[in-house]
């Protein structure tokens, strides 16, 4: 390991990379992790000095926060690299955002620009060669922060971790999905923490959604808890419905997560000429849509898979088949998002950063 230090970041490199025992043409989707992750603790009220160093386990103790009362949160991003080798970030400020809104809600210190997104440069600069070129080949970007204060009292601990790994990753193909809408169990509430991007929103999902895959269901339509009547994110994506040529999304509440996806869609698609109306969606209007004819497409929006299309729909005892499109406008959106993604497209938005 080399050692060197730049005033803001620490910098500890690995003695040797392991990136040619990786075979980038078979990667599991957030299996892999690059040689290097950055890492910022929080004690005595300040953020320490940020470290690059080489990816390894932690050592926590039995009694940290983060075990016992989950104060831990997270964010999803990619990097792209572009024919010329340079590599783009998509949004970043809205992640980092999100991040620090997360962290207010779950009662943890924000961290500054300084840590999240010139650490994330930096990081990404040391990671360049785990960048493939193509679209469909990208670095997921995972940042994240636990309690590791010791102690089983429960109270909000007084230090944290943030931290970022790279995972590389080819374009996400979930094959054909079939959604279950959820009549009983919910994923968020009023006043609780859907809105946070908060590790307990995901523990609450796995058990309804493996019941859901025993019933043959890839994922679930979540619905709002106090009536079941509105249809409000699925899986852990948020969600849009085609009722002839205009798309329905639910506006982002307590509730539902401000997706950077779905707020680029939106933007995506009025500038197409599309009509985007956010609004609460119905299940019965959804239902009514499929049997007039009138629902042509129903998809989720995430920054893993970008856009998934959904194929069929159960309510309570009723399955509902989605009409096979020749031209599906979801798949349209995501190739005009991805390429500007990829810089394919001129971004009019102004939504890529260059690392
Ligand atoms: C992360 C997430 C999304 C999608 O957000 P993006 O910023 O588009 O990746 C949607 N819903 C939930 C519940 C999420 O956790």
């Amino acid at each position: 390991m080399s050692k060197d230090t730049t005033t803001e970041i620490d910098i500890i490199r690995v003695s040797s990379s392991k990136i040619e025992q990786i075979d980038f043409d078979n990667l599991t989707f957030g299996s892999v992790f690059t040689d290097h992750m950055l890492v910022c603790d929080y004690r005595n009220g300040a953020w320490e000095k940020p470290v690059i160093k080489p990816y390894e386990p932690f050592t926590l103790d039995p009694s940290a926060k983060v075990f016992h009362y989950g104060q831990a949160i997270f964010e999803g991003m990619k990097a792209y690299k572009t024919e010329d080798d340079s590599v783009w970030l998509f949004r970043p400020e809205e992640n980092y955002e999100r991040l620090n809104k997360s962290a207010v809600r779950m009662c943890m210190p924000e961290v500054t620009k300084e840590i999240f997104i010139d650490g994330l440069k930096e990081l990404l600069k040391i990671e360049k060669d785990w960048i493939k070129k193509g679209k469909g080949n990208t670095l997921y970007i995972r940042p994240f922060m636990i309690a590791i204060g010791s102690g089983v009292i429960a109270q909000p601990s007084t230090q944290y971790r943030f931290c970022v790994i790279l995972s590389p990753a080819k374009a996400y193909y979930s094959g054909e999905v079939k959604v279950l809408i959820a009549d009983y169990y919910s994923r968020a509430a009023n006043g609780g923490i859907g809105a946070a991007k908060a590790a307990g929103n995901y523990s609450g999902q796995f058990y309804p959604t493996q019941l859901a895959h025993n019933a043959g269901f890839q994922q679930i339509i979540w619905t709002d808890d106090a009536t079941h009547t509105k249809l409000e994110e699925c899986g852990t994506m948020n969600v849009f419905f085609r009722i002839n040529d205009t798309l329905y999304t639910a506006p982002t509440s307590d509730r539902i997560l401000d997706g950077v996806t779905r707020k680029s869609l939106i933007d995506l698609a009025k500038r197409e000429g599309i009509t985007v109306d956010v609004r609460p969606v119905l299940v019965d209007e959804i239902v009514q849509a499929a049997k007039d004819g009138s629902l042509k497409e129903i998809f989720g929006a995430g920054t893993a898979a970008v856009v998934n299309p959904i194929v069929g729909f159960q309510f309570k005892d009723e399955y509902f088949e989605l009409p096979k499109l020749e031209k599906s406008m979801a798949l349209d959106l995501k190739e005009k998002l991805t390429n500007i993604q990829y810089k394919l497209a001129e971004d009019t938005f102004g939504w890529t950063v260059e690392v």
